[in-house]
């Protein structure tokens, strides 16, 4: 996902979250990281956050880390380009068509409203860093894999020199 300077997105009044049969990604959380999530805290240095600030490094870009003043905390500022990146968990963040943000079958309604909070918060928080003119581009999570690492450079790069 990525906006420009002073582009909106519109929610739509319901969104469809898609079910899954069967699925066990909740399994797949340990204990800890589930009982974080369900505190609301935001989990910090996660992988993918190390890896796009490796690239970056790698590349010349200098920046901060969840930087407080800015809507969302950001977990990448760019202040010298106005521009920030957020690298976003597929399943918490709902990453659409992407088979990791499938939800489980048990406590259906349960995960719905925690990950329809979540979505809309984001889009609040991305419309709040536009209004105050700076730009914003998501990272999700099955994008920093090993396989992806060159395309993932790539939209860096895109992104930071436009
Ligand atoms: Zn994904």
């Amino acid at each position: 996902m990525y906006m420009k300077r002073g582009e909106l997105i519109i929610l739509p009044h319901v969104i469809a979250l898609k079910m899954s049969l069967g699925d066990d990604t909740m399994d797949k959380f340990d204990r800890n990281k589930r009982s974080e999530i369900m505190r609301g805290v935001k989990s910090k240095n996660t992988k993918p956050e190390i890896i796009v600030r490796k690239i970056l490094h790698k590349l010349g870009f200098r920046f901060r880390i969840h930087r407080k003043d800015l809507p969302g905390k950001p977990d990448i500022v760019l202040p010298k380009y106005k521009k920030v990146i957020f690298i976003h968990g597929c399943f918490w963040h709902c990453h659409e068509g992407c088979k990791k943000s499938q939800l489980p079958t048990t406590n259906k309604e349960f995960w719905e409203n925690k990950i329809e909070k979540n979505k809309i918060r984001d889009v609040e928080n991305l419309n709040r860093i536009h209004a105050l003119s700076w730009e914003a581009l998501v990272i999700w999570g099955c994008e920093v894999s090993a396989s992806k690492r060159n395309s993932l450079e790539r939209k860096l790069l895109d992104y930071l020199k436009n």
